[in-house]
């Protein structure tokens, strides 16, 4: 008997790229599906033709319906103030063109750097601090990874490729499959980091593939995620975040600090023990980076240090995330102290 093999480009119900382009697309269809009244949603238009809405249905399947306040709704949700000018928050605030060495590649630490391996994301976070980012300019079309790649084997002190975008897991597994395989061949890259949204908005893009070639890897791998509310971390992702580690890859987390969704004490700490719970261990908390539309998530530096101090007080210290500020022309991320 003949045994018929899936192949890599079968299409399951479950299949990523399926939720992917169901993705919401406009405040109306979003709105109407958590049932929420539609009164002033003119404004909200106008903060989306700046920046779309887009959010997977995974995702808008944890925010409680009626609810115009839920955390990760606010995420995702245009917003009339997202129009407003204010001081200081301006459209690259991290300076990155400078760093952005060359096509797709921005190198600005010693010992690592980062590649815009794919250009989009699965969602649109409303305080993105690449809004402005000319992805467009920096996408890197499968052949200019060749001369990506020249600048990563010319340069020696390179030993981490940090996997960013966009959001790297956007590329599909036989396109990352390739890029992995000619990584392990520069011989002073050991480490391999992949900082991804994907998985939070859509577990069902850590597919058997995926965690087969991270696995089969030689080299080490760690998975940054980006979570900033327990409520992000559901019994479904659990499962999948346990493929991974099953894989042997790390699970370090980043948080951007962000008013009325978790600027709380009991939901920093609510977040860091599920996350421990689900095998991941926080690493960052940002602090909002000053980009043009995002200024209504600001939290002021006094209020972020206290924050953490009781954070401190109250949690082991391996599930204190590090307080740190992005700044341009230094060689760390800034950590924030009294
Ligand atoms: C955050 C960041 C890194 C990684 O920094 P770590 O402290 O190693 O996590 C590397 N390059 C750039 C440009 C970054 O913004
Ligand atoms: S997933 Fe990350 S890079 Fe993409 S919009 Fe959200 S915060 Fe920005």
């Amino acid at each position: 008997m003949r045994i018929i093999t899936r192949t890599d480009d079968s299409v399951e119900p479950q299949d990523w790229r399926q939720l992917l382009a169901g993705s919401f697309r406009s405040v109306e269809s979003l709105l109407d599906y958590l049932k929420i009244p539609q009164d002033s949603i003119e404004a909200c238009h106008q903060a989306a033709r700046d920046f779309a809405i887009m959010v997977p249905e995974p995702f808008v399947n944890l925010m409680q319906p009626g609810n115009i306040h839920d955390p990760l709704l606010l995420q995702v949700l245009p917003q009339p103030q997202e129009l407003d000018e204010a001081e200081g928050f301006i459209r690259d605030p991290l300076q990155e063109k400078h760093a952005n060495v060359q096509q797709g590649i921005i190198h600005k630490y010693q010992g690592r750097l980062l590649l815009m391996a794919a250009s989009s994301c699965a969602v649109n976070c409303r305080y993105c601090f690449r809004r402005h980012f000319p992805y467009q300019e920096n996408r890197i079309g499968r052949q200019d990874w060749q001369q990506t790649l020249e600048y990563i084997r010319n340069d020696s002190s390179i030993e981490e490729v940090i996997l960013s975008g966009g959001d790297p897991l956007m590329m599909q597994d036989k396109h990352l499959a390739e890029l992995v395989s000619q990584l392990e061949e520069i011989p002073h890259v050991s480490r391999l980091r992949i900082h991804t949204r994907l998985p939070v908005v859509i577990p069902q893009r850590i597919t058997p593939q995926l965690c087969k070639l991270l696995q089969n890897s030689s080299l080490n791998i760690s998975c940054v995620l980006h979570i900033n509310h327990a409520n992000e971390l559901s019994l479904a992702h659990k499962d999948y975040y346990q493929q991974l580690r099953n894989a042997g890859v790390i699970l370090l987390n980043q948080s951007v600090l962000l008013k009325r969704i978790n600027n709380d004490l009991s939901v920093l700490a609510d977040l860091s023990k599920q996350l421990f719970e689900f095998g991941i261990l926080p690493y960052y908390l940002h602090l909002l980076d000053p980009v043009k539309g995002a200024s209504h998530f600001d939290v002021p530096e006094q209020e972020a240090i206290t924050l953490h101090q009781q954070l401190m007080a109250q949690l082991p210290g391996y599930l204190v995330p590090k307080l740190v500020r992005e700044q341009g022309g230094k060689a760390y991320k800034t950590p924030i102290t009294t």
